[in-house]
């Protein structure tokens, strides 16, 4: 007979001897404060043999936070908590179901109109998560385009390469950013056939930005539909925060564009904004979108209101863009290995999983920054690094604080100081 949990503890102690066993730090973020939070020590769960450290013997400390996707503090506006809370006084908690069962809420159309404009598109949809917006609509459009090719980047997120894995659809793996790959792979197709190019704007671990307007001209000359993750760039990147594709005013190429309303604009839920049609396929067909509880009033008012307000408001992709240029300056001059980034994004290679795991334990322990590791399989081995987000929160007090901290930390574990 199988012994069960032998074979869950196994899969455990595998994940711990290669040092990348997870450990969530639990956190109590409080309104006004951020990037300060309370940090609570590390792990909710029983883990038997692994120093759980808690600052003071069981109290809370006061640290910094330097990896949040709340990337300019939206989750912590006033104005969007405000909104929260006049939606939950006027409309109560849940959304009472699926859109199907519970209807469309007022505030679902909202935020989709929002949304559709916000990208230059005829509609646009909402979904729990961003997660489940790239999972079902993936799997739904390339299921529904009769033998449809799926061209997808080497480094897409997995939530992508699930979408188009559950689609069946034959798909074909292009080296990252590189449209020459691109073309030949699409060559070898005759033009005929459906074929869909999935691929991201900013790629959150290494900070680096899609050739969106060359992808789209490989896919134009080989008949294909594009779809582009704006995850990391909605609300930080373009006039009006619309993403990379606005910025480089590319949005009309784009056949999809997908979203979330959980890193920028501070709330949680995902979405897409495509034509009518299209958005009425998925709506109809994709099983993540029907069959599933739709957002609540209180987050849909959230996210609009983000929305709209990031729409009229430069202020704060200017800082944040601003305090992303001045960190990557200070670490480089204090010879700390920044990894090239054009983006918002700050990655610092360490280079190995222990010794990631060990800075970022010292990080907290001797200097209440918070930093989480970022390990295989996120990253491929032997690149693991830390992943730093400064917001327009962070101060420059505390940006040289943490320069302070990584420079202590890459002397006390000899860390290799490789630019
Ligand atoms: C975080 C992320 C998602 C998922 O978005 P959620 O709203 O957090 O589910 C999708 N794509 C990329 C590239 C992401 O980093």
């Amino acid at each position: 007979m199988t012994d069960y949990e032998a074979v869950f503890k196994a899969a455990i102690d595998e994940l711990r001897d290669e040092g990348r066993y997870r450990l969530f730090a639990e956190l109590e973020r409080r309104v006004g404060s951020f990037p300060a939070a309370r940090h609570h020590g590390h792990g909710s769960v029983n883990v038997a043999g692994d120093v759980r450290w808690c600052p003071g013997g069981g109290e809370a400390a006061d640290i910094t936070i330097w990896c949040s996707n709340d990337y300019l503090g939206m989750g912590q506006s006033s104005m969007v908590i405000d909104a929260m809370k006049k939606a939950l006084d006027h409309c109560g908690a849940g959304a009472g179901g699926t859109r199907n069962i519970s209807g469309t809420h007022v505030y679902h159309r909202m935020l989709e109109e929002e949304l559709a404009d916000l990208h230059g598109k005829e509609a646009a949809l909402l979904f729990t998560s961003g997660y489940i917006a790239n999972e079902a609509t993936l799997s739904t459009l390339a299921r529904k385009l009769p033998n449809c090719v799926v061209f997808s980047d080497a480094l897409n997120h997995a939530s992508m390469i699930s979408g188009i894995r559950n689609s069946g659809a034959e798909k074909a793996i292009f080296r990252h950013n590189d449209v020459a790959h691109l073309d030949q792979l699409m060559a070898r197709y005759p033009k005929e056939r459906p074929k869909l190019v999935a691929f991201e704007s900013v790629y959150s671990m290494d900070g680096d930005i899609a050739p969106i307007a060359e992808i789209c001209d490989v896919a134009d000359k080989h008949g294909a539909m594009t779809y582009l993750d704006e995850v990391h760039a909605v609300g930080m990147y373009g006039p009006r925060g619309g993403g990379v594709a606005e910025r480089d005013g590319v949005m009309d190429r784009i056949t999809v564009i997908e979203g979330t309303l959980g890193k920028a604009f501070g709330v949680m839920g995902g979405y897409i904004a495509a034509s009518t049609d299209l958005v009425d396929v998925v709506r109809s067909f994709a099983p993540g979108f029907i069959f599933t509880t739709a957002l609540p009033p209180t987050i849909c008012a959230g996210g609009l209101t983000s929305i709209r307000h990031l729409k009229q408001s430069q202020v704060e992709r200017d800082e944040q863009q601003a305090r992303a240029a001045a960190l990557k300056r200070m670490l480089r001059e204090a010879g700390l290995p920044v990894m090239p980034s054009v983006s918002h994004i700050v990655p610092l290679l360490v280079g190995d999983p222990r010794l990631c795991k060990q800075a970022t334990d010292l990080l907290i322990e001797r200097h209440m920054i918070y930093v989480q590791p970022i390990n295989y399989p996120t990253v491929p081995r032997g690149t693991e690094r830390l992943r730093l987000t400064p917001s327009p929160l962070h101060s420059e007090l505390q940006m040289a604080r943490l320069v302070d901290a990584l420079k202590d930390v890459w002397q006390r574990l000899d860390i290799q100081q490789a630019a």
